[in-house]
C-alpha cells in the first residue's frame, strides 16, 4: 500500500551515523514512504552510490544537498565527515558547523513537496528539533544504539549509583532485566567524562543532547525484537513510542551495494579481499577491524597486529592511523610484520567494506570495538565476536554480546580510551590477551561450539526481522501507520 509519509531525515555526518540512516532511508523507502536525506556534497559523492541505485530501482528517495560551513568553523576545506576530522580536538567546531545547516534546511523546507510528515534526525542534532517544531511536524530521533544502552543510560541518570563508587569498583547496572557488573571506568561520556579541557567542553554538549532527546515524540532503533527482547519492554516503559527496524546493514542485498557502503571507493579493495578471503577455509579467518573513529596508540596496535600474528588464525586487520599513520608504518616496515605473516594475513588500510567481508564464507570471528552498527552487523553474519571496546557506549555493547547474547569472547579492556590523540597514552591490552582471546573464539570446543550456535541462531533471528512480516518489517509499517493518524489528527483538529 503505498503511504502518504514523507520523511525528512537529517544523519550526523558520522560514519557510525550516516551509513545506517542511509540504509534506513532505503527501507523505509521499500515501505512506500517518501524520504528525503539531508547531506553535504562530500558525502553525496562518498555514500551516494548505494542511495542513487536505490532510487533507480524505483524507490521514493530524495538527496537534498546542503553546503558545508568548514572553513568558517576552523575545519580543512573538504572536512564533512567527524571520521575527516584532522584532530579529534576539533569536534566541538565540527558540531557547530553542522549547526548552521539549520538556516538553509529551513530556506528550502516549504519547497519539499509534500510538506514532510516528519523528521528523523540523530539525536547529536538538538537544532533539528527547533526546526521540526517551527514547522510543526513530529520530531523523531535516531540514536545509533541498542535499548540496552538505551535502558542501562536511563537508569543510571534516574539513580546516579556511578556517583557513587571509585573508578574501577564493579557495580551492578541499576534496573536491568539480567545482573549486569561495570565498573566506573568503563561507561560512557555522560556518566564518565574525562578530565581535559575538551572533555568538559564536550560534557556541556553531550548534557544538551541528553535533555532534548527525552522530549522527543518517539525513538527509532537499529536494533530487532529477536535480539533484546526484554531490554526493549523495559525500555518502552520508559519510552512509549520505540520502533525497532533493524538490523539496518541487511538493506545491502548485492555485493555491489555491501562494497560501496560508506564508501564509493572501496570496490578495489572488495575485489583484492573476497579473492583473498576465497581461498581459505571456510570459518577460518579472523576480520579485526576497531570502526571508523578508532585511532589506536602505536603501541597498542603493535600488540593488536602481533597478538593476531601469534594466534596462528588467518586474519584481515583494518589499519586506521589517523595522525600516527606514519609512525604505524614505519613500525610496519621496521619489523617486517607484512612479509612474515603473507599469505595468512591481509592489512587493509584505510576503508574497509566491512558487511562484505562479514558475509564471506571463510569468516570465522569478528574482532571489533563494540560501535554498535560493528556489533549488530557482527550479529547478522553470524560468526562469534572478540570484544575490545574503546570508547562512547562500547562497553555496554560488549556485555550485551558476552552475557545476553552469549557470541562473544572479551580481551580485558578496562577503561574507556580518549578518542583525542593527544589523551591517550600507551596501551592496555597486551598480545597474548588478543591471542588468547582469538584461540578462545576459534576453538573447536563445547564453549567454542556453543557460541557459533547462538550466532548461526541470531543470524537467522536476524534475516528473518526483515523477512515480510518479520518484527521490524511489522515495526517500519507500524512507524509509518503512526505517523500517518497523527497527519490526520492534526489536520481535524486544525479543521
Ligand atoms: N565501517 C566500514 N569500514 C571501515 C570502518 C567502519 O564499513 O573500515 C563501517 C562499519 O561497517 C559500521 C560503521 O562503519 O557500519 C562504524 O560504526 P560503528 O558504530 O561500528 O563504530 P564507530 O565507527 O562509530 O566507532
Amino acid at each position: 500500500m503505498a503511504s502518504n509519509v514523507h520523511v525528512l531525515m537529517i544523519p550526523l555526518m558520522c560514519p557510525g551515523h550516516l551509513i545506517p540512516m542511509v540504509d534506513m532511508a532505503k527501507l523505509m523507502a521499500q515501505q512506500s514512504a517518501t524520504v528525503t536525506v539531508v547531506i553535504t556534497p562530500r558525502n553525496a559523492a562518498r555514500f551516494g552510490a548505494v542511495l542513487h541505485r536505490a532510487v533507480a530501482s524505483g524507490h521514493p528517495i530524495r538527496i537534498l544537498q546542503l553546503q558545508f560551513p568548514a572553513s568558517e568553523y576552523g575545519l580543512p576545506e573538504g572536512c564533512e565527515n567527524v571520521d575527516d576530522l584532522p584532530s579529534f580536538k576539533l569536534t566541538k567546531n565540527f558540531f557547530d558547523a553542522t549547526a548552521k545547516l539549520q538556516e538553509p534546511l529551513e530556506k528550502v523546507f516549504n519547497d519539499l513537496k509534500p510538506k514532510p510528515s516528519c523528521m528523523i534526525s540523530d539525536k547529536h542534532l538538538t537544532w533539528t528539533e527547533d526546526v521540526a517544531r517551527k514547522f510543526e511536524i513530529p520530531w523523531v530521533i535516531f540514536d545509533g544504539m541498542s535499548c540496552f544502552t538505551q535502558l542501562a543510560t536511563h537508569n543510571l541518570c534516574v539513580s546516579k549509583v556511578h556517583e557513587r563508587v571509585g573508578d574501577f569498583d564493579p557495580f551492578l547496572l541499576p534496573g536491568l532485566p539480567d545482573n549486569i557488573t561495570m565498573t566506573k571506568s568503563q561507561l560512557p561520556g555522560l556518566f564518565n567524562p574525562g578530565k581535559s579541557a575538551e572533555a568538559k567542553v564536550i560534557k556541556t554538549v553531550r548534557e544538551k543532547i541528553r535533555a532534548a532527546e527525552t522530549g522527543a515524540y518517539g525513538v527509532v532503533i537499529n536494533s530487532f525484537e529477536e535480539l533484546e527482547r526484554r531490554y526493549i519492554d523495559e525500555y518502552r516503559k520508559v519510552k512509549q513510542k520505540v520502533w525497532c527496524i533493524g538490523p539496518f546493514s541487511q538493506s545491502n542485498k548485492n555485493d555491489l551495494d555491501k562494497a560501496q557502503r560508506g564508501s564509493n571507493d572501496s570496490i578495489i579493495t572488495s575485489h583484492e579481499c573476497i579473492t583473498w578471503l576465497d581461498s581459505q577455509e571456510p570459518g577460518s579467518v579472523v576480520y579485526a577491524c576497531l570502526g571508523s573513529l578508532t585511532r589506536l596508540t602505536p603501541p597498542q596496535f603493535i600488540e593488536l597486529a602481533l597478538g593476531l600474528e601469534e594466534s596462528e588464525s588467518p586474519f584481515i586487520l583494518v589499519v586506521k592511523g589517523g595522525s600516527r599513520t606514519e609512525e604505524i608504518e614505519k613500525w610496519l616496515v621496521e619489523d617486517g610484520f607484512e612479509m612474515r605473516v603473507k599469505g595468512r594475513g591481509v592489512l587493509i588500510r584505510g576503508w574497509a567494506p566491512q558487511v562484505l567481508i562479514l558475509s564471506h564464507p571463510s569468516l570465522g570471528a569478528f574482532l571489533t570495538h563494540c560501535g554498535w552498527n560493528s556489533t549488530i552487523e557482527g550479529i547478522c553474519a553470524g560468526v562469534p565476536m572478540i570484544t575490545w571496546p574503546q570508547f562512547a557506549e562500547q562497553f555496554f555493547n560488549e556485555r550485551l554480546v558476552l552475557e545476553v547474547v552469549g557470541t562473544g569472547v572479551g580481551v580485558g579492556a578496562e577503561s574507556v580510551m580518549p578518542l583525542v590523540e593527544e589523551d591517550a597514552a600507551g596501551m592496555q591490552v597486551k598480545r597474548e590477551d588478543v591471542c588468547k582471546a582469538v584461540k578462545m573464539v576459534m576453538d573447536e570446543g563445547i564453549e567454542g561450539e556453543e557460541r557459533r550456535k547462538k550466532a548461526k541462531y541470531f543470524r537467522e533471528m536476524a534475516e528473518k526481522a526483515l523477512e515480510e512480516e518479520g518484527s521490524s518489517q511489522v515495526n517500519i509499517k507500524l512507524f509509518i501507520e503512526d505517523i500517518m493518524l497523527h497527519i490526520n489528527k492534526d489536520m481535524a483538529d486544525k479543521l
